[in-house]
């Protein structure tokens, strides 16, 4: 070792790699001396099943572990600890009496293999909630069993390949404006259909002539994510729908962001046909980390019987799970799809209630255009309208003095707060995208105003200051290109 990482600074704890605390012969365990004869696992187990010595393995003590991962532990900056306005991802408080809820043992315990008839608790949660995000949405049936956004976009995709498929044709191309998300043309291109973008207009909306122009009989569809990627309401989406509609087209439309519009407006109502929801963003489970999620898809009734395998139904002996449907896409998860994450949405919506839903979106909304009004002044706003839960900024003042988005974001974290999205959506140029989420009160979003306008000041009077930034985190700015490309994934030993 060159030289050997400090444990501790004062209270501000560092740590070294769990390798570097690692001793010979040191131990998590102690176990009174045997009085049976040792034996070798090779001796007990057949070949196969033993795994090599693993090299340079940390030897530690219980107590190392349980420090080493409680301090990493306290690195993680998380919506628990303070106000995440990540735009496009809905980074709110989520109660914990959902999480607790979900882990009653009743439901953790469940196994998928017990039955229907063991199982009708969980069956009719499972039915309830997919009648309740029907409602939400304005669709005739929904599936739970998409895992996330992504794999709802291709569920629901599959669904509208099997629809055309099933009339003939299943065409070869669908329409993505440049406002949709970028999930949006992956998904089209990987279920096989060429995405056509159109140009969004000046008001930051899809041009409803614009789709029009490039609608034909060979268009599947059109996948449009509203509120679209500048936190902007798609006006024109029912004429949009008249105009697919009208040449035998389908509509997707994304409603990832349906925290901006849940009891307000349904997309079945301006003639969606296929909808999914992030129940990972909007609806009681917390975002990010890696953990499951859950894409539930909804789908106008022309589209229900191309619904994955298994759909929850009700007959008269109660609750069942329906693998007989000729006209379905097929399975798109194991089993039905994940439980812990539909329970902890159906715990939601049933404390929330139709007036909760609809206030929690009108709270998002109000805080996003509370911040666009109070920033404006401060910082270019492209699209500067009425925006639904995220509002989108650029770095067009602060780049006169050298200071871009990357340095307004670093420099936040100096002031205690985690960054807003960067350079999304590709076309605002350098955009700063804050979605504040009705989790914060007024007083979390001052801060984050004050702090922005701060730095704003700064950018003009100190620029260095806010291009070193960050100065009060464990590490400044690193190199993240390097970090991306050259990750150090492996520890070894030095010599
Ligand atoms: C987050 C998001 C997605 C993707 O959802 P995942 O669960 O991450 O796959 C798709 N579309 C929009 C508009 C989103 O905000």
């Amino acid at each position: 070792m060159k030289e050997k990482r400090k444990y501790m600074e004062g209270l501000v704890q560092e740590e070294c790699l769990i390798f570097e605390r690692s001793r010979d012969g040191k131990r998590a365990f102690s176990l009174p001396k045997s009085d049976v004869p040792r034996k070798e696992p090779s001796q007990i187990l057949p070949n196969e099943m033993l795994r090599d010595e693993i090299k340079d393995f940390p030897e530690v003590s219980e107590v190392d572990v349980v420090r080493h991962f409680t301090r990493l532990s306290t690195w993680n900056y998380g919506v628990d600890t303070g106000f995440y306005p990540l735009g496009s991802c809905t980074m709110k408080y989520n109660p914990k009496v959902n999480e607790n809820l979900s882990r009653l043992p009743g439901f953790a315990l469940a196994h998928p293999y017990q039955g229907d008839k063991l199982s009708q608790g969980a069956l009719r949660m499972m039915y309830e909630l997919a009648k309740f995000l029907a409602e939400i949405g304005g669709m005739a049936g929904v599936t739970l069993a998409p895992a996330a956004g992504a794999h709802g976009e291709l569920t629901g995709t599959a669904v509208i390949r099997a629809y055309h498929t099933k009339n003939g044709n299943p065409r070869t191309k669908i329409i993505v404006p440049d406002s949709a998300h970028g999930t949006n043309p992956a998904t089209t291109s990987t279920c096989g259909y060429t995405p056509i973008e159109v140009k969004s207009n000046e008001h930051g909306c899809t041009d409803a002539y614009a789709v029009a122009e490039v609608m034909t009989d060979d268009v599947a569809g059109i996948m449009i994510t509203n509120p679209n990627t500048l936190g902007i309401f798609e006006e024109n989406i029912a004429e949009i729908a008249k105009i697919v509609h009208a040449k035998g087209g389908l509509v997707y439309c994304d409603g990832a962001n349906l925290n901006a519009v849940m009891g307000v407006a349904r997309f079945g109502d301006m003639g969606v046909d296929v909808m999914h929801y992030n129940l990972h963003k909007t609806f009681s489970t917390p975002h990010g980390g890696g953990g499951p999620g859950a894409g539930p898809v909804g789908v106008a009734s022309k589209l229900t019987p191309f619904l994955p395998i298994p759909t929850i139904e009700k007959g008269p002996d109660g609750y069942y799970l329906n693998e007989d449907r000729p006209d379905s896409i097929g399975r798109v998860i194991s089993f039905y799809g994940n439980f812990g994450v539909m329970l902890k949405a159906y715990c939601w919506i049933r404390s929330m209630g139709p007036e909760g839903i609809r206030a929690a979106s009108e709270n998002a909304v109000l805080s996003a255009n509370y911040i666009r009004a109070s920033l404006r002044k401060h910082f270019d706003v492209p699209y500067d309208r009425l925006c639904k839960h995220e509002c989108v900024f650029s770095d067009a003042k602060q780049s006169a003095h050298g200071v871009t988005t990357m340095d307004i974001a670093k420099r936040l974290m100096d002031y205690g707060m985690h960054p807003p999205t960067n350079y999304f959506p590709l076309i605002v140029h350098h955009a700063i995208m804050v979605e504040p989420t009705e989790s914060e009160d007024k007083a979390a979003i001052d801060r984050y105003i004050e702090a922005m306008i701060a730095i704003a000041e700064e950018a003009a009077s100190d620029p260095d200051l806010v291009k070193g930034a960050p100065t009060k985190t464990k590490l400044s700015r690193l190199d993240e290109v390097q970090a991306a490309r050259n990750p150090i994934l492996n520890w070894k030993k030095e010599e």
